[in-house]
């Protein structure tokens, strides 16, 4: 198989499927290729939460003595791997330099210009796929088991407070009046309103991905192997044949460095492992909106498919076999909060949040390599932010005005 195409999308999860569909929107030939059927991986398996306002990128604590509390690796919302560490050593000593107010206010700024546009960008490509029966549009609610957790969480409220961005501080009883499956357990609630929530993420990308190939885009379950640079742009190599194109845009999530080390580049890129289980809730229970437990760190959503469980951070290597201890940790004070049943799968689901340390994705360029386009790395906020990253990227290609200044996504900043 030899052909040739204007561009060639290599990854159809939500950050792929949203570049393709924004690229053939502006009148390019687009090849969309996967090794799977599109939104079947890290965009599948996430909370399913469009987030809209205020962000704080997840840090680690500054202070030395506080990172000791993390030695015996017994929590909930963080474990690791010892074995993976000598190789995750960088890219966690840059998270902490990243993990300071200042830095966390700039990461999380570049961020947040990009929300500004997530839920409206979702809302445009499912009016045209016929996907907005998955969206809810009613917050998310965060719970706090106590005060010092609520503490905690201070700078989210101030920056929140500083950019007009909506929450509400709630008790249990006022939280009862919209959630009243929730169990009152804990001691303050905040709803914050300018968030969405899909009830089958995976299923919103297969409808984006079957929009664009009504709208006449390819696409090819096919993996890919190798980029290589040729007169005219580039040829993909894949295990079907080759693709000519003259631009590719790389979109592979947690597989982008497999495809890009091999040209040379060294960018500090990790995987955050996470991992879901889907429960019978028992009766009629469920949630309107996603939570998130702020204390145990583990989230829930009613999904079309049960009451999804998301777990925090594993840090591991990326294909280690999953070990999924933190679900074990968090279910009995998931069962405390809510009243869930037995599981419905027999194993947890894993996926990989695709992850710099500063927290901001890369859109745009690749720094040295003409007509190669970088999409990656959205790390917590990928269902989120797939749409506006796809349709900024579609416009630097195309040379239009960009709805945002995609300065501070540039890999560059690596140097
Ligand atoms: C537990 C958990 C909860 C989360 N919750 C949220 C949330 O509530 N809200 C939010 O915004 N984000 C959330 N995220 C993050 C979000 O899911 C990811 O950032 C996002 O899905 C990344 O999308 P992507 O398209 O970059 O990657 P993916 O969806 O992983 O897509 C990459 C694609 O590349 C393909 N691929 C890999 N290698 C090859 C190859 N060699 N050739 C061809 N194809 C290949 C894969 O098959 C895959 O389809 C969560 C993540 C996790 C793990």
């Amino acid at each position: 198989m030899t052909s040739e195409r204007d561009i060639v999308v290599i990854g159809a999860g939500v950050v792929g499927v949203s570049a393709a569909l924004h690229l053939q929107r502006r009148g390019r030939s687009v090849t969309l290729i996967d090794r799977r059927d599109p939104g079947e991986e890290t965009s599948y398996g996430n909370t399913g939460v469009i987030e809209g306002g205020t962000y704080v990128p997840i840090s680690m604590p500054t202070n030395p003595f506080e990172l000791i509390k993390f030695l015996p690796n017994t929590g909930t919302a963080m474990h690791f791997h010892w074995r993976a560490m000598p190789k995750l050593v960088s890219w966690l000593m840059q998270l902490r330099a990243n993990s300071g107010e200042a830095a966390l206010r700039r990461n999380g700024g570049a961020v947040m210009a990009l929300l500004e546009h997530a839920i409206a960008e979702h809302k445009a490509l499912m009016a045209e796929a016929g996907a907005e029966g998955y969206l809810r549009e009613t917050g998310w609610v965060r719970i706090y088991r106590n005060e010092a957790q609520f503490a905690e969480a201070g700078l989210e409220r101030r920056i929140a407070d500083e950019t007009g961005h909506k929450y509400t501080v709630l008790d249990p009883g006022q939280l009862r009046e919209i959630e009243p499956h929730i169990k009152p357990v804990f001691k303050k609630a905040e709803l914050w309103h300018d968030i969405a929530s899909l009830t089958d993420p995976g299923g919103t990308v297969k409808a984006y991905a079957a929009l664009f190939s009504k709208n006449g885009g390819t696409f090819e379950r096919t993996g890919a192997r190798r980029l290589t640079q040729t007169e005219t742009g580039w040829s993909v190599e894949t295990d079907s044949g080759s693709l000519q194109a003259r631009d590719v845009v790389v979109a592979l999530g947690p597989w982008a460095m497999d495809l890009l080390s091999p040209l040379g580049y060294r960018l500090p890129f990790a995987v955050k492992r996470g991992y879901h289980m889907h429960f019978r809730p028992s009766g009629n229970a469920g949630l309107s909106r996603p939570i998130v437990d702020m204390g145990y760190g583990y989230a829930a959503s009613s999904m079309a498919m049960g009451l999804r469980v998301t777990t925090g951070i594993e840090f591991a290597d990326r294909d280690a076999a999953p070990t999924p201890v933190q679900l074990d940790r968090i279910l009995p004070h998931v069962r405390e909060l809510l009243p869930i049943e037995d599981a419905l799968e027999p194993t947890p689901w894993m996926g990989r949040r695709p992850s710099f340390p500063d927290s901001v994705p890369v859109i745009g360029p690749a720094p040295r390599h003409p007509r190669l386009w970088l999409d990656f790395g959205h790390a917590h906020l990928g269902l989120t932010l797939g749409p506006i990253s796809g349709r900024l990227i579609a416009e630097m290609i195309t040379g239009e005005a960009p709805v945002v200044d995609p300065a501070a996504y540039s890999a560059a900043r690596f140097g």
